[in-house]
């Protein structure tokens, strides 16, 4: 993978974080541009190719949500959140509005790069659709055309339910999908608040995929937030 290709735009006013940004990037190869404002960031965006985004959510001149919103107005560019601790409301706020990850203050470089790795895979995915109907992720293998799930080359019997929330989770592998959003997916809107029927479903697909229900391997839940299928 040349990351050399991919121009990330960093939007962090924190002078300290940005640098920390700025270091680990340029350390992976990938081409960055930094800005301290939600101004410069919204000109760049028109007026740069700009791969990714690492968006913080205080800046000093827009509310980071507020740029999330007017972004995906115009541009599917992905965007990765990042937020203080105590923000967990913000944070499905932001990815309900269309943000794809998030980062939670203070992260690690290991954790900066894991992120951006994520979706760099699936902007690498999505300039390669053609094998997009059998998807895997260790031992776990999931057949999008003939609705059949595959663990350690064993078919195994799961609900339609549970092959919808499945599926759901494998067309975003590796990031992380809220509540709201699982609910809306599955069940559809106006059911957007059954948190205890997601729950189940979730722990009755766990207990098919899953060597330790308790710790899972493959669908791990982000604490207050919702979901994620991991991708390696
Ligand atoms: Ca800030």
């Amino acid at each position: 993978m040349s990351q050399i290709n991919y121009k990330i735009l960093i939007v962090e006013d924190d002078p300290q974080i940005q640098k920390f940004i700025c270091h680990a990037l340029k350390g992976e190869g990938f081409a960055y541009i930094a800005v301290n404002s939600g101004q410069s960031a919204m000109s760049i965006l028109v007026s740069e190719q700009i791969d990714i985004m690492l968006l913080d959510l205080g800046l000093p001149d827009f509310d980071g949500m507020d740029i999330i919103l007017k972004v995906r107005e115009w541009s599917e560019v992905p965007i990765i959140v990042v937020s203080a601790r105590d923000q967990d409301k913000e944070k499905v706020a932001a990815l309900d509005n269309g943000a794809d990850d998030y980062l939670t203050k203070p992260f690690s470089t290991l954790e900066l790069l894991a992120r951006v790795r994520v979706v760099v895979r699936h902007l690498e995915k999505m300039g390669n659709q053609s094998s997009t109907a059998c998807l895997a992720v260790g031992g776990l293998k999931i057949d999008l055309e003939k609705r059949r799930v595959i663990l350690d080359e064993i078919e195994i019997h799961i609900t339609p339910m549970e092959y919808n929330l499945l599926a759901l989770l494998f067309k975003n592998i590796g990031k992380v999908l809220t509540t709201a959003f699982i609910l809306r997916e599955i069940w559809g809107v106006g059911y957007g608040t059954d948190t205890q029927a997601l729950r189940a479903l979730m722990a009755g697909l766990r207990r098919k995929i899953e060597k330790n229900p308790a710790k899972p391997r493959y669908i791990t839940t982000e604490i207050g937030v919702g979901y994620r299928l991991a991708d390696e």
